[in-house]
């Protein structure tokens, strides 16, 4: 198509002011009806209203126009919109391309008017140039593959689960731990109702493992994820526990197992009481787990560690269920969506060393408080220092790691609740004085503002200041044998040391263990290191991959309340994409030009995502057009520019940047 064949339409959008207030759009639009190609021209308050895309659709009829540009906000918010609207309006949608004149005009050079009309004028202009030069592209259809994967089996991917099977999907649940049930089967109780944490957990877990849609898969992780058209195939890797389905749960095993008896010179560290007690290499993570498999821990069972040297747990079973020539199992999974729920860690205090974590033995972190208030806890829920004594004075440091340029600059989001929660149940448990050093109080869930004042009216103190460190060198003798918190009151503007016996650090929530996961199914992170979700606002349970969902706290920090309401939002949106039975592919990927091609595999070494390949004659390039995300690496590294991406081709490239040279303002 040449100049003058084609007829292009461009539309402007006022947005309700955020555009028309900066950017002249009148002048805008006269300069659109003057460009080469344009024969309609018009501005509208709101082209994603509904109106708006009538007269979209309306003038692309009237006018017959296999051209268009929206002049409006960021591609990301409408794009695929107005392809849609174009389309249902007979136009090849692929003839459509968005001037981001909000985001990168009005916003952007809000204080200078006349230049984010100049640039707008600019931007448009070059829109048009490169639709002038578009390919009408062919849209691809593949039906989805049926079931879903969901990968992590806390709070949120067990409600997931649960929604998506009773819609009628098989999920596959897969956790990588030995138990489901995540970071809240740890809790006692849950701010802000104070009630029992796993009063509400444990029938969901139950709901989950006996749930006839739902497959469980512990003990796994995925290992590597292939997208084909509509499909998704991951790779599971299944630990061997080396204890068998046979297993009653009698824990004769456990008792007897010598690693971690006062004698053993082999102690492991429980992972559940986090760190604060020790388990054997046989065990349970806690007695409501589910499976209720017992699990042997190779890495520290006498049995693999020294030569066969032990063998009592198979000796004492009478199931009969412990087999130590159990292999890694690797299980192939076939997927039509994915929804990623893997949840987050606590930051890591020993990182904040003037807090004295690790080194003072009653400093303890958020989780572990947890633990010791729990009656499932190594304490049988007794809050007491490492002497066995309860504390009379506990002090607790809000903000750890969390809005802290050097470690984690977000919000947590949580922690100000829990610093309370646990103000609230020391208090009552202990008669202990409590202190909250906090730099904001950030208590806006629903039921959060009482809870605070709840807590405020039991005597709790409350000082506003981040404090400086923790030490046990004693200034005076009302300090002996006590931890001193040093502060600065920024209210009362004086230095306190407050003397405590026990400092619990309110620590950050951060991503987990996820890159190589994140990779393999090409999720991106934002600058926190959680998923990257499609739209922060519009769209946090998608990501830029399609099929691929994201729930709970993998994708930011957030409370029990926020995590389910999301979960139940990504269970709906994976529903309704396994529902539609079919996808339309992305053709704005690479593409080879045969003639061209000289496979000499510079391409293919480029791609990150492993979409290119030599055919196996040898010939010539291949692209994978469901893995290829258009990133058009391979375009630049092509000597004889045989590998392009489509509707980015170097004319279409060079068309938009004579357009956009004469005119560009400088920033
Ligand atoms: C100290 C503390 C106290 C809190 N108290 C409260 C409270 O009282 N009330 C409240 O509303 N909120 C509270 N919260 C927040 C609450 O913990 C979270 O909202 C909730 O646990 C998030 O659930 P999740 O399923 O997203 O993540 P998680 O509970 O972290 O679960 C994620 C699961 O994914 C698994 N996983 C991770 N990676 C993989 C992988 N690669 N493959 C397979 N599985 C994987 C993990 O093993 C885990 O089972 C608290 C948080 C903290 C830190
Ligand atoms: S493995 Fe055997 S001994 Fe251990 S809990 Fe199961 S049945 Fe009991
Ligand atoms: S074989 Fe291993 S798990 Fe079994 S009792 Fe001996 S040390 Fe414990």
């Amino acid at each position: 198509m040449t100049d003058g064949e084609r007829k292009v339409g461009v539309f402007i959008c006022h947005c309700g002011g955020n555009i028309s207030d900066v950017v002249d759009v009148n002048a805008l639009r006269e300069f659109a009806a003057k460009q080469a190609g344009v024969v309609a021209a018009t501005d509208f308050r709101f082209m994603c209203s509904n109106q708006g895309q009538a007269q979209l659709q309306e003038t692309i009829k009237e006018k017959g126009l296999d051209g268009v540009v929206v002049a409006c906000c960021t591609p990301k918010m409408y794009e695929d919109m107005f392809r849609e609207t174009a389309k249902d309006a007979g136009m090849n949608p692929y003839l459509l391309e968005i001037a981001n004149v909000r985001e990168q005009c009005a916003y952007a050079h809000r204080s200078q008017p006349e230049k984010a009309t100049e640039k707008a004028k600019a931007l448009v202009g070059a829109q048009v140039a490169k639709v002038l030069r578009l390919r009408a592209l062919e849209v691809k259809i593949a039906p989805i593959h049926e079931g879903v994967a969901v990968i992590g089996a806390g709070i949120a991917g067990i409600h997931a689960a649960i929604l998506l099977g009773n819609a009628g999907h098989k999920v596959t649940l897969i956790e990588k731990s030995p138990t489901i049930g995540g970071n809240m089967a740890r809790f006692d109780k849950t701010f802000p109702t104070m009630d029992c944490a796993m009063c509400t957990l444990s029938p969901k877990m139950n709901q989950v493992f006996n749930h006839k849609n739902v497959e469980l898969l512990t003990y796994a992780e995925v290992t590597n994820a292939v997208r084909t058209p509509g499909k998704f195939t991951l790779t599971v890797r299944k630990k061997p526990r080396y204890v068998t389905d046979d297993c009653i749960g009698c824990n004769r095993c456990t008792e007897r197992c010598p690693v971690s008896t006062p004698k053993s010179p082999v102690k492991v560290e429980s992972e559940w009481n986090m760190g604060l007690d020790l388990r054997k290499a046989i065990y349970l993570p806690f007695s409501q787990a589910l499976p209720q498999l017992w699990t042997i821990d190779a890495d520290h069972c006498f049995y693999f560690q020294r030569n066969r040297a032990c063998r009592m747990c198979a000796n004492v079973c009478p199931a009969d269920a412990i087999d130590f020539s159990m292999q890694p199992e690797e299980v192939k999974v076939e997927v039509g969506a994915v929804v990623v729920a893997t949840g987050y860690r606590p930051f890591d205090a020993t990182q904040v060393a003037h807090y004295g974590f690790g080194t003072y033995p009653d400093v303890y972190h958020g989780l572990q408080i947890e633990r010791l208030l729990s009656s499932t806890g190594p304490t049988g829920g007794k809050l007491v220092k490492k002497d066995g004594t309860p504390p009379t004075s506990v002090g607790i440091i809000h903000c750890v790691g969390s809005r802290d340029e050097k470690y984690r600059p977000y919000c947590s989001r949580v922690c100000c609740m829990y610093s309370l929660k646990y103000a609230h149940l020391i208090r009552e448990r202990t008669g202990a004085r409590v202190y909250n050093f906090y730099m904001d109080m950030r208590a806006n869930g629903k039921g959060y503002e009482e809870f605070y004042q709840r807590v405020a009216s039991e005597q709790v103190g409350f000082v506003r200041g981040k404090p400086a460190r923790v030490t046990d060198v004693a200034t005076s003798p009302e300090e002996q044998g006590k931890l001193m918190i040093v502060v600065e009151d920024t209210l009362a503007g004086v230095t306190l040391r407050v003397p405590v016996d026990m400092v619990v650090l309110s620590t950050a929530m951060e991503p987990g263990d996820v890159d190589g996961l994140l990779a393999s199914l090409h999720l991106d992170k934002t600058a926190d290191g959680f998923v990257k979700e499609y739209h922060p606002k519009i769209n946090p349970t998608d990501t830029a991959v399609k099929g691929v969902f994201v729930a709970g706290c993998a994708q930011g920090p957030k409370d029990i309340t926020d995590t389910i309401a999301q979960a139940g939002a990504a269970a709906m949106s994976a529903a309704t994409f396994l529902g539609s039975g079919e996808m339309t592919l992305n053709p704005l990927v690479a593409e080879v030009n045969p003639d061209l091609c000289r496979a000499c595999d510079r391409c293919t070494d480029a791609c990150e995502f492993d979409a290119v390949h030599i055919d196996p004659q040898g010939l010539v390039a291949v692209v994978d057009e469901t893995s290829c995300e258009g990133c058009g690496k391979c375009t630049v590294v092509c000597p004889t520019g045989a590998i392009t991406v489509r509707q980015f081709t170097k004319p279409q490239i060079v068309a938009s940047i004579d357009a956009l040279a004469p005119k560009a303002v400088a920033p």
